[in-house]
């Protein structure tokens, strides 16, 4: 079975939407960073607000809320149906689970698709990533959203912590009814970037181990989507700071088009008075334009573990942008 690669989609635009930085949980690889993305939480009012400035009826427009954990905001339900009523094509909340707020009670599934994280294929390999009891919260909502009829994905972030355990993961999904499965890889931002663990995977293991587990929850009937991470030798580089339409907004303003740079104060908008304002000076709109033999320039500044070179000095796998993706359907 053979993975197909998702060109970007220039026709379309997506908007992540952090309505707010807390969370009840500490994950272990959280990439919130305070110091960079503040503690505040939308308003009701800035939420619809900058739902407005972000909808272009001319393209298709996709929100994913996220937070911290954005079912702690009280006003989620009311964002989700504005969302809906202005427009946006899809809308999804990204959960760790717990759902706050009677969320799937005050939605319904013709409103949103519920993306649920979880990091391991049971309590003792999720739990000491995520949190003591997260397993068992987490799946018991995962069947709980499936019973209402709500499209469920479930995102499985991979790394040295949990890399020999996503291979049972198929196995739950089909249990639990799930039909979509995100393979994330881990990237080294917030509190990954802080630990002396090395988290990410080598190219070997990330290319032998990942495509299998893929094919192997296609044949359950499960559609997966994970990320490129590294080009064969044919294929282009492209950087979807400059192919496509990405927004990833902070509550205190700060608007990035490549996730790799949040840890940094290098977006290149700022929300101010409302307004999307392009900011000027050094921000990450300049790193897309650089051409390097890496590939990804932000991956070869902040992670650089990932790439390896021949003797001769060439890289021998180049990085894709992060925002590239692979799918293999059942
Ligand atoms: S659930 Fe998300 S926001 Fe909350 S601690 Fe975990 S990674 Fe961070
Ligand atoms: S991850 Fe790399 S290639 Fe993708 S948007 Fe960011 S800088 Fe560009």
């Amino acid at each position: 079975m053979k993975p197909t690669t998702l060109e970007f989609k220039p026709q379309e635009r997506n908007i992540f939407f952090h309505l707010l930085t807390g969370c009840n949980l500490t994950c272990k690889h959280c990439y919130i960073n305070p110091s960079q993305h503040g503690t505040e939480t939308v308003s009701r009012a800035t939420m619809e607000t900058w739902l407005k400035l972000f909808y272009k009826p001319q393209k298709a427009t996709n929100v994913i809320f996220l937070g911290g954990e954005p079912t702690m905001h009280k006003d989620l339900a009311h964002g989700v149906k504005f969302a809906k009523e202005l427009g946006y094509t899809t809308v999804t909340i990204d959960t760790n689970g717990y759902v706050f707020h009677d969320i799937l009670d005050r939605i319904t599934p013709q409103d949103a698709v519920i993306s649920f994280s979880l990091d391991g294929p049971d309590a003792t390999i999720n739990d000491p990533i995520r949190g003591a009891g997260v397993f068992a919260t987490c799946t018991k909502n995962i069947k709980r959203a499936i019973g209402l009829g709500f499209d469920v994905s479930l995102i499985y972030t991979v790394s040295s912590m949990n890399l020999s355990h996503l291979q049972r993961m198929p196995e739950l999904l089909a249990d639990l009814g799930v039909k979509r499965f995100f393979i994330q890889v881990i990237g080294i931002r917030g509190k990954s970037a802080t630990t002396t663990k090395n988290l990410q995977l080598t190219p070997k293991e990330w290319l032998t181990i990942i495509p299998k587990v893929a094919a192997n929850a296609a044949r359950k009937g499960i559609h997966v989507i994970y990320p490129k991470v590294f080009l064969d030798e044919n294929e282009d580089f492209a950087c979807a700071g400059e192919h496509a339409e990405n927004f990833f907004i902070f509550p205190n303003g700060r608007v990035y088009q490549c996730p790799l740079c949040e840890d940094f104060p290098l977006h290149s908008y700022t929300i101010k008075d409302n307004r999307l304002i392009e900011n000027t000076g050094l921000n990450e709109a300049q790193l897309f334009t650089l051409k390097i033999h890496e590939g990804c320039v932000m991956n070869k500044l902040l992670q650089p573990g990932n790439l390896e070179y021949s003797r001769d000095g060439k890289v021998r796998h180049r990085i894709s942008c992060c925002l590239l993706k692979q799918e293999m359907r059942p």
